[in-house]
């Protein structure tokens, strides 16, 4: 899966997704990240890429056409149009359930905005999708465009060691985690749960299933609500509640 991500600070990638599990993913060839430096392609002498908004107010706001020309450069470069995605405060709100259609994709550009955002007249243009990572507003987009491009690239296959490791992780499908742990077997007093020393497996599985079901509905009742329960699944809930208040 390819990434070209449209900055004026393309310095800021390498640190963040060039370590870790998505720096070998790019290593090995799966994913690939690419920076393109909107300033490159200004027809300003100075490189400005920036001007006061028409009509006043106050900052600054990116130019559409060092921006157009940026993105016309990749896809005249391609022989299929990508799917290109601009971080805004304005969009819908990224999750996983985004993250999961997104990675249909074989080839997404996404614009980093800054200052007091980009010029409407592109984004009509080319852009296809308005993605924000919250209702809250950030220096730019290039930390918003990061945390897409590493939750997207751990679901395409051979980033992770395997799909057990997303499909059990919180949010995947719609509930949390269940608890872990890892040694030492007892800290601070606090011991490791008996049954996952059982190596009863069937046993282990209902049990974080369980821990799962009751996490969500304490910690995140908003999730919990969407929930389409079983009678079995409200039994094991209620089990899990009872074992709590004993
Ligand atoms: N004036 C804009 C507004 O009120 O909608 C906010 C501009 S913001 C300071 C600068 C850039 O940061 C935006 O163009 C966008 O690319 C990025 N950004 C800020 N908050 C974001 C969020 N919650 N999600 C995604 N991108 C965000």
């Amino acid at each position: 899966m390819r990434f070209d991500v449209l900055t004026i600070f393309p310095e800021m990638f390498a640190p963040i997704l060039g370590e870790s599990i998505i720096g070998r993913a790019q290593q090995k060839g799966i994913i690939e990240i690419n920076t393109i430096d909107i300033r490159d392609f200004t027809k300003n002498k100075h490189r400005k890429v920036d001007d006061y908004p028409y009509g006043g107010g106050s900052g600054l706001v990116m130019m559409a056409q060092p921006i157009y020309d940026a993105y016309m450069s990749i896809l005249n470069s391609v022989d299929t149009k990508p799917w290109v995605i601009y971080m805004s405060p304005q969009g819908n709100t990224f999750n996983q359930k985004a993250a999961e259609r997104l990675k249909m994709h074989n080839h997404i550009v996404i614009l980093c905005g800054h200052y007091e955002g980009v010029d409407e007249r592109v984004l009509e243009e080319i852009v296809d999708e308005e993605i924000s990572i919250g209702d809250f507003v950030v220096t730019g987009g290039e930390v918003p465009a990061m945390l897409l491009i590493d939750c997207v690239s751990r679901l395409i296959p051979g980033v992770l060691s395997g799909e057990s490791s997303y499909v059990n992780e919180s949010h995947y499908n719609g509930i949390l985690e269940y608890p872990q742990y890892t040694r030492p077997y007892e800290f601070n007093g606090r011991k490791v749960p008996e049954i996952l020393l059982s190596g009863h497996h069937a046993n282990i599985e209902k049990w974080r299933y369980q821990q799962s079901l009751k996490r969500t509905y304490e910690k995140r009742p908003d999730l919990f609500e969407k929930l389409e329960l079983s009678d079995s699944d409200k039994a094991l809930l209620e089990e899990a509640l009872r074992e709590e208040s004993k």
